[in-house]
C-alpha cells in the first residue's frame, strides 16, 4: 500500500510527524505513515506553482481534456483495488466504495468536457470599433482539503474542474483515510510534474496551506468549525475559497403518501439516513410525516430497519459497515443519549450489532425527541433517524428551514403543487423529491447558509476555481473627445 506523498512528480516519505491509520472495522492497524513537515509543505506549493505554467497556459484545453479522461480511465481500471483501500481505512461497505470509484471517474470526464466547451463569454462593447470580452482564467494553485466520509469523490469534485480549468492542485486527504488518495500517484504520471501534489496529515498540514501566500484559492469539504476558520484565515489575505461544509437535512413525507407509497417512503427514509452508516453530509437527519401517515410510516421504518445486515463491510451483503471512529460513534451516541434523557424513545438500534470489534452502530430509529434537542439541531452524522409528526406542509416547511443549516432536503410527494412549493420555499442547496441523495455531476451541490459559500459540480464548480478577466480591445487608435482637457 502506498504511503508516500506525491511532491513534485516524485514519492517521497513524509518527514512529519508518524500516522497510523486503523481499520474501523476491525480497530486494527493498517500502516503508519510520515506526514508532511513543514518544509514538504512548501516543496509541494512550490511545485504546483512551477507546474501550472506548463500545465494551465501551455496546454490547451482539449490537451488537458484528453489528460482528465485518462485519469477517469485509470481510475475505473483501479476500481476492485482503490475501492478496498477505502473500505480497509474508512469502513464504508465495498459495493458503495466501487460505486465511489466509478462516481470519482466521472467527475473527471465530466469537467474534461465541460472546460473545452467554453472559457468565458463575448459581450457587447460599449462602441461599435470594440470587441469586448470575458476571459475565464485559473485561479493558480489551488489546495484541496477533504474529509474521510467520502475520500476520492469529494477529492474529484475539486481536483477534476481545478484540472479542467488550467490550476495546479495540493491535496490534503482527511487524516482518517490518507491511503486511498495516496494510491492515486500513478494517475498522475502523464500530467507535468507537480500539477497534482498528494499530502498526508492532520489539521497542521491543511493550516499550513490555507495560510501560504502561494495558495490562490482553498477548496475545502468539511465540518462548519473547520470551515469558519478557514474562511477567516483565507480572508486575511483575500484567497479564493469554496466551502462545503456540515447539514442537517430534513426529510418530509406529505400526506398524500398512503397505501403502498408508504413503504416506498419509509424504504428511501432509512436509506438517506443509514448510507455509509449515516456519515453523509446530506444524510437525512430530521424526519417530519404528516401525523395522518404517522403511524404507519414509524412501523414500516422501524421494520425495514430491523431488516439490515450491520457487519464486516467487505462482505457483498453487507448493508451498513462500522462508523469511522470511536470518536466519531461516542459524539453520536452522546446525541442520543442526551435526547433520550430529554424524553425521546429508541424504537430500534444503538447496539454493536454483535460485534466484540469495530465502530459498530445499529442503526436507530427515534421518536419523541424534543425539537431543542441537539439531535433535532445539529449535525449527528451517524445512522439515526428521529422521526417527528408534523400536522401540515407549512409547519414540515418552517421546520425544515428552522436550522442554521441549509445543505439538502428530501421530500416524498406525488402532488406537483407541493413540488413546487418545497422547490421555491425550502431553504437547502439541494431538494430531492421522491429519490433521495441522487447526485449529478451536472448539478450544483452546496449549502445555503451555514452549510457552504459556493458550489461544486455544474458550471458552478467549475468557476469557482477561475478567476474572470474583462478584455476591452478597442480597434481604432484615437484620442477619445472625453480625455484632457476637459
Ligand atoms: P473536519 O472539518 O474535521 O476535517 C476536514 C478536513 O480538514 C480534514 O482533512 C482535516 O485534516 C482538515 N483540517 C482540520 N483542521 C484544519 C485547519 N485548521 N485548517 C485546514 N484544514 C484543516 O471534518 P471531518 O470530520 O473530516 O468530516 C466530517 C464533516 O464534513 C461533517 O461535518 C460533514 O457534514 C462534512 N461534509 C460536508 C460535505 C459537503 O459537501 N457539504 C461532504 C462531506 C462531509
Amino acid at each position: 500500500m502506498e504511503t508516500r506523498l506525491l511532491i513534485a512528480g516524485e514519492l517521497v516519505a513524509g518527514d512529519g510527524p508518524a500516522l497510523a491509520v486503523e481499520n474501523p472495522a476491525t480497530e486494527e492497524t493498517i500502516t503508519s505513515l510520515g506526514t508532511a513537515g513543514a518544509e514538504q509543505v512548501r516543496a509541494a506549493v512550490a511545485a504546483a506553482r512551477e507546474a501550472q505554467h506548463a500545465w494551465g497556459r501551455e496546454l490547451t484545453a482539449a490537451e488537458r481534456a484528453e489528460a482528465l479522461h485518462e485519469i477517469a480511465a485509470g481510475l475505473r481500471e483501479r476500481t476492485e483495488e482503490l475501492a478496498r483501500i477505502m473500505t480497509a481505512e474508512g469502513g464504508k461497505p465495498l459495493l458503495e466504495n466501487r460505486d465511489e470509484v466509478g462516481w470519482t471517474a466521472s467527475a473527471f470526464d465530466f469537467y474534461a468536457e465541460l472546460a473545452r466547451a467554453e472559457e468565458g463569454r463575448v459581450i457587447p462593447p460599449v462602441e461599435s470599433s470594440q470587441l469586448a470580452l470575458v476571459i475565464r482564467e485559473p485561479l493558480g494553485v489551488v489546495a484541496c482539503i477533504v474529509p474521510w466520509n467520502y475520500p476520492l469523490l469529494l477529492l474529484a469534485w475539486k481536483l477534476a474542474p481545478v484540472l479542467a480549468a488550467g490550476n495546479a492542485a495540493v491535496c490534503k486527504p482527511s487524516e482518517l483515510t490518507p491511503l486511498s488518495t495516496l494510491a492515486l500517484a500513478p494517475l498522475f504520471d502523464h500530467l507535468p510534474p507537480g500539477t497534482v501534489n498528494l499530502l498526508a496529515g492532520a489539521g497542521e498540514v491543511g493550516a499550513q496551506l490555507v495560510d501560504h501566500e502561494d495558495v490562490d484559492g482553498i477548496a475545502f469539504t468539511g465540518s462548519v468549525a473547520t470551515g469558519t476558520r478557514i474562511g477567516e484565515r483565507a480572508a486575511r489575505r483575500v484567497a479564493r475559497v469554496n466551502l462545503e461544509l456540515g447539514g442537517k437535512d430534513a426529510f418530509i413525507v406529505c400526506g398524500d403518501i398512503t397505501g403502498e407509497d408508504v413503504e416506498i417512503a419509509a424504504r428511501g427514509g432509512a436509506w438517506a439516513a443509514y448510507l455509509n452508516a449515516g456519515q453523509v453530509c446530506t444524510s437525512a437527519e430530521r424526519f417530519y410525516v404528516h401525523r395522518d401517515i404517522y403511524d404507519d410510516y414509524v412501523a414500516a421504518f422501524v421494520a425495514h430497519t430491523k431488516t439490515l445486515r450491520v457487519g464486516d463491510p467487505t462482505v457483498e451483503t453487507t448493508d451498513i459497515g462500522p462508523m469511522v471512529s470511536a470518536t466519531q460513534r461516542g459524539k453520536v451516541t452522546a446525541q442520543l443519549d442526551a435526547a433520550v434523557a430529554a424524553g425521546a424513545e429508541i424504537l430500534t438500534g444503538g447496539g454493536t450489532a454483535g460485534q466484540a470489534r469495530g465502530h459498530y452502530l445499529e442503526p436507530v430509529v427515534v421518536v419523541g425527541a424534543p425539537a431543542e434537542t441537539d439531535l433535532l439541531r445539529e449535525e449527528t452524522f451517524g445512522p439515526v433517524a428521529p422521526i417527528v409528526p408534523v400536522g401540515s406542509l407549512d409547519e414540515a416547511i418552517a421546520l425544515a428551514n428552522g436550522t442554521p443549516f441549509g445543505l439538502g432536503a428530501n421530500i416524498y410527494t406525488r402532488d406537483l403543487a407541493t413540488m413546487v412549493r418545497c422547490a421555491r420555499e425550502v431553504r437547502a442547496g439541494t431538494v430531492w423529491f421522491n429519490d433521495p441523495l441522487t447526485d449529478n455531476d451536472a448539478g450544483p451541490f452546496g449549502g445555503f447558509k451555514r452549510s457552504g459559500l459556493g458550489r461544486e459540480l455544474g458550471a458552478e464548480g467549475l468557476h469557482a476555481f477561475q478567476e474572470p478577466k474583462h478584455v476591452h480591445i478597442e480597434t481604432k487608435l484615437e484620442v477619445k473627445e472625453w480625455w484632457y482637457p476637459y
